[in-house]
């Protein structure tokens, strides 16, 4: 196996670096420097500047209106987004929703959903987690049952990411309630959030940002055509969508982006540079895990376990990261000052005043997406055989 990327590779990481640089709105590049959320219409005009390219579904093949990249092209890709740093392609909708809709949708819906996805004509939420059901995600209680043409849905979701942004949301609800296993009775349903019966209600978080909100479904009625899969079936897209999620949270380029800023930070501080030299050593060792888990990829496309292994040592590491930029940064780094001034790329190292939001929502890493201890149960059963 050859770890090296090749010419070809090479050229193409300067091409979407220069395209980053050369249409990145200066404000939404100042907002994510500073760990703030760029508003809906800049992330919304992001995307759609990534779609003009082609760009904007990475995973997606081109017999469905994606840039058909190589698994290692994927990578340099949001590798390149995460250095810059830039808005992902909105993940609900590229790296969730869309792979689904091309596994298991019909040829209607993928008609219906596949290009306003793409172009973020509607953002999706992800209405999976309710109170008593996370990571237990089986456990879910919200209920549908079937009424003509209609499902008539009921629940309570929790944790719903955008979702104050969103105009539909993929859920999961339960269809069989006497089934022999919780698995068995949950079915995949699309739902447009603007029906009657829906309420959205904001989370403000310790740290004051709106990013998580609840969804209340009070005998909401879903045509039946908005049912992905078969009945009672969902759970098997559920472990589709779940093992995409994985495979794409290394995000490894924002690790390096921090440890840029901490190098900065340091001028020259030795024991700082020790503990900088270590963390870098453990992100090579992750980034060529990542690279072996892709160069698989190119040969199958079967979930593959060893993914959590990126979500876990992925979201360590740029928690550890986090955490060195501030112990460097010291008090200053209190000293959070916002404004929509431009800001340029060179200067994005140099802001202190982003280290302390950056800090901590990188707290939440280790729970979304599957928490760090249900990662470590996965690889326990499936790479140790415990
Ligand atoms: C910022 C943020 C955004 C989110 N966005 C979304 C979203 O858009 N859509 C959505 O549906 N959900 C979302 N979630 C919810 C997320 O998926 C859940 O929080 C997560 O699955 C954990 O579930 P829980 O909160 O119910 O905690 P619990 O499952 O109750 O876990 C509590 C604790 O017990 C531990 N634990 C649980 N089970 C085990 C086990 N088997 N072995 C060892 N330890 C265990 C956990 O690691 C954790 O420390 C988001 C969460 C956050 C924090």
């Amino acid at each position: 196996m050859d770890l090296r990327f090749t010419a070809e590779e090479e050229a193409f990481r300067q091409d979407v670096r220069a395209f980053i640089r050369d249409n990145l709105d200066p404000v939404t590049h100042r907002k994510m420097v500073e760990g703030r959320i760029p508003d809906r219409e800049e992330i919304v005009a992001w995307q759609r500047t990534l779609n003009s390219r082609g760009w904007a579904t990475p995973s997606w093949p081109k017999s469905h209106g994606g840039p058909g990249f190589t698994p290692v092209e994927r990578y340099i890709f949001l590798d390149e987004l995460h250095q810059a740093p830039a808005p992902e392609p909105v993940s609900f909708n590229v790296s969730m929703l869309g792979p689904v809709v091309i596994q298991y949708g019909t040829p209607a819906q993928q008609e219906r959903f596949l290009a306003p996805t793409a172009n973020l004509d509607i953002w999706w939420a992800q209405g999976f987690s309710e109170p008593g059901a996370g990571s237990d995600l089986a456990a879910l209680r919200t209920s549908a049952r079937r009424e003509g043409d209609h499902y008539v849905v009921s629940g309570h979701k929790i944790w719903q990411g955008m979702a104050h942004h969103a105009d539909w949301m993929f859920t999961l609800v339960r269809t069989d309630p006497q089934a022999p296993k919780k698995q068995m009775g949950i079915s995949f349903l699309l739902i447009d959030l603007r029906l009657p019966g829906v309420t959205i209600r904001p989370i403000i978080t310790l740290d004051e940002r709106h990013e998580v909100n609840e969804v209340f479904l009070d005998e909401v009625r879903v045509p039946v055509d908005c049912l992905i899969g078969e009945e009672n079936k969902g759970w098997d897209v559920t472990k589709f969508l779940l093992s995409n999620e994985r495979t794409g949270i290394a995000r490894i380029g924002m690790t390096k982006h921090l440890i840029r800023r901490i190098k900065r930070l340091a001028k020259g501080d030795k024991s700082v540079l020790a503990k900088t030299a270590a963390l870098e050593a453990e992100l090579k060792i992750l980034e060529i895990t990542q690279l072996r888990i892709l160069d698989g990829q190119r040969r199958s496309t079967a979930a593959d376990p060893r993914s959590s292994i990126l979500k876990l040592k992925g979201v360590e590491l740029r928690q550890a990261a986090s955490e060195l930029l501030l112990s460097v940064a010291g008090p200053s780094a209190l000293e959070v000052q916002h404004d929509d001034a431009p800001l340029s790329l060179d200067d994005a190292g140099e802001w202190i005043g982003s280290v302390m939001p950056n800090y901590g929502i990188l707290r939440a890493a280790s729970i979304f997406g599957g928490s760090s201890e249900v990662q470590k149960g996965i690889l326990a059963k499936t790479q140790l055989g415990l």
